[in-house]
């Protein structure tokens, strides 16, 4: 039996599992990918990633992998281009090198691994008490611990299987995307291309290399069928409006695409239990902040679990936990809804961008609430969104 079994070993998992390996815990993670790996994502690191990241000690080792980026340059179809400079370092970095670096330093740290897929959750007398998982010889076993952390990602099977999810709300779109060569010049600026529903974005990993996603609604996605490459760039062409287009860029490697982009949850916290990074709930990519909540939710997990191998009740341990993450993300849901009503309406979004360009302190401030630096209502209320679109 382990004190602690992860299932997943993206950041979220990786990083809870550092942290606690560090002070001395017993962990196992449980994953069902052979790294390195692809993950589908925009692979930008906002100003709270990097942050973290710090923190936990792996940012040298991400810098050299990584670019620096200055900012975001977005671009509402029909408005002119709206440039919004980071205020703290932010970065990109390709999802393979990040989250080998950050599993690596999980297992330097005394973390075991386990190559196998979670299958099921082992509930004893109404507490969850470890995981089925399903290993490359076909078999599957029971892995006991004292405490479960469910870092599967979006569509977590662990969150499904404590009864934890919830209902599709229907707005989720699909991403399509991998990296390019061919752009042309990029300058180390998040290029955001939105309008009618749809986006692409183009983030620059290094002088030649270009991580796009091209996020669409579903229905149009069905009408690709018979050539994806060639609805990705005509999509993409009409959203770069005259700026970029997939004329000439070569994509490197496999093209990748997920969808729906929805994963809601009820709870974040069953007796035995916490949910981390998208298992506990998936913010619409736009915004880039899942790499963020994904490692600050792993540091208050470690931190709720450590309390309760300290000794505290488990209960309001994990509770503090429940009601701190609840709470964050419902603001950063709220905010991110607004900010999406840039991709839905042209007239709004062609309005925030004329806006921003004379309020340069609004985007900063914009900026500040999704790369996680101050908390959403203090930095960007829903009264300062209302003033950017009304
Ligand atoms: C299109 C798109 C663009 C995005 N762009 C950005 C961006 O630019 N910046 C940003 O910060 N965020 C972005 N995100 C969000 C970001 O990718 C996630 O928030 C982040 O990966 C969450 O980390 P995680 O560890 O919770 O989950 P994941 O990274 O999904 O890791 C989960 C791990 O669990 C493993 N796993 C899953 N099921 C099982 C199982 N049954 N058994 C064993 N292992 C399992 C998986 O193999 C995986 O390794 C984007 C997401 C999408 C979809």
């Amino acid at each position: 039996m382990n004190d602690v079994i992860v299932a997943g070993g993206g950041p979220a998992g990786s990083a809870a599992a550092l942290l606690l390996a560090r002070a001395g815990v017993d962990v196992r993670i449980v994953e069902r990918a052979r790294f390195p790996r692809r993950k589908v994502c925009g692979e930008y690191l906002n100003g709270g990633a990097v942050a973290a990241l710090a923190r936990l000690g792996v940012l040298d080792a991400v810098r050299k992998r990584a670019a620096p980026l200055q900012g975001v340059r977005l671009v509402a179809s029909g408005a002119p281009p709206v440039v919004l400079p980071f205020s703290e370092p932010a970065l990109a970095c390709a999802r393979e090198d990040l989250d080998g670096i950050l599993l690596d330093a999980a297992l330097a740290a005394g973390a075991t691994l386990e190559r196998a897929r979670v299958e099921d959750v082992i509930v004893t007398g109404g507490r969850c008490t470890g995981l089925a998982v399903r290993g490359d010889d076909g078999a599957l076993v029971p892995r006991a611990a004292r405490v479960v952390l469910g870092a599967d990602g979006a569509g977590s099977l662990v969150a499904r299987k404590l009864g934890l999810t919830r209902g599709s709300a229907g707005r989720g779109r699909y991403a399509i995307g991998g990296h390019y060569t061919g752009f042309g010049t990029m300058d180390g600026y998040v290029e955001m291309y939105a309008g009618g529903g749809a986006y692409f974005a183009l983030n620059p990993l290094n002088a030649e290399r270009a991580n796009v996603m091209v996020v669409v609604p579903r229905t149009r996605l069905a009408r690709w069928a018979a050539d994806v490459d060639a609805g990705v760039g005509g999509a993409a062409a009409a959203l770069g409006d005259g700026v970029r287009s997939f004329a000439a860029a070569t994509r490197l490697g496999q093209r990748v695409s997920i969808g729906p982009l929805e994963h809601r949850v009820r709870r974040t916290a069953v007796d035995g239990a916490l949910l981390i990074g998208d298992a506990a709930g998936f913010l619409d990519p736009f915004t880039g902040q899942g790499v963020f909540l994904a490692l600050t939710g792993a540091e208050h997990a470690a931190a709720a679990v450590l309390a309760v191998f300290g000794g505290a009740p488990e209960r309001a341990a994990f509770g503090a936990y429940a009601r701190w993450r609840e709470v964050d993300f419902e603001r950063r849901t709220r905010l991110a809804r607004g900010v999406s009503l840039l991709i839905e309406a042209p007239p709004l979004a062609r309005r925030a961008a004329l806006r921003l360009a004379r309020r340069p302190d609004l985007g900063a401030r914009l900026i500040d609430a999704l790369a996680g630096a101050v908390p959403p209502p203090r930095a960007f209320g829903i009264a300062l969104l209302g003033r950017l679109l009304a």
